[in-house]
């Protein structure tokens, strides 16, 4: 990690894996306890889950307005992600990251490659399931999506889950409250 200059960056962490592995949670739990780490809300096409809220989970937009976001330079990263496409605004991680505040980017493998071309500094977190099984088990479990969704899921997991080596620390979920607790750790001593 940079500690000259540019040591501000050093407060971005990404956090990536595949869909399913539980990044979600983690996060939760994180700031739960560490409430001043702040997650950056992405904007994204897909529909909203029951008990996803505008401008909490996501910012729930039409394509028309994501091309808009695409075409003003306002994300500052973006990809499409079983159909979908998924963006940072760029904004409020800049101001962020300007005022030295530890943010946490909660993204999948094609932004967070795009995070390190651009943000070289930014810490890459990798979360991995316990197994393969596992990860299957909790994409099926979660009963949001139609089949061929989880099949479409389950294939981009593979490749997630062989991007690992791309990333500067990989975390193993076993356990929620340990892989938070990893996870702040890294982070510091921003969060300190
Ligand atoms: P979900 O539809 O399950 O909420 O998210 C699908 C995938 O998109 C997850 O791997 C999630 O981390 C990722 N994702 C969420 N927001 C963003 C974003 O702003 N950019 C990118 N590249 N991926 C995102």
């Amino acid at each position: 990690m940079a500690v000259d200059g540019s040591a501000r960056l050093t407060v971005l962490t990404v956090l990536s894996g595949p869909s399913g592995v539980g990044k979600s949670t983690v996060v939760a739990h994180l700031r739960a306890a560490h409430p001043e780490v702040w997650q950056s809300v992405s904007a994204t096409t897909r529909k909203p889950r029951p008990g996803e809220t505008h401008g909490v989970e996501y910012f729930f937009i039409t394509d028309d307005e994501f091309d808009r976001l695409i075409a003003a330079g306002e994300l500052l990263e973006w990809a499409e992600f079983a159909g979908h496409r998924y963006g940072t605004p760029r904004q409020p991680v800049e101001d962020r990251l300007a005022r030295g505040e530890a943010v946490l980017l909660e993204i999948d493998l094609q932004g967070a490659r795009q995070i390190r071309a651009v943000m070289p500094e930014a810490l890459l977190v990798f979360l991995r399931p316990p197994s393969w099984d596992e990860l299957v088990r909790r994409l099926v479990g979660r009963g949001t999506e139609p089949a061929e969704v989880v099949a479409e899921r389950l294939a981009t997991a593979k490749i997630e889950l062989a991007a690992e080596p791309e990333f500067d620390v990989t975390l193993v979920n076993t356990s929620v409250q340990d892989v938070a607790h990893e996870l702040v750790a890294l982070m510091r001593p921003t969060t300190t």
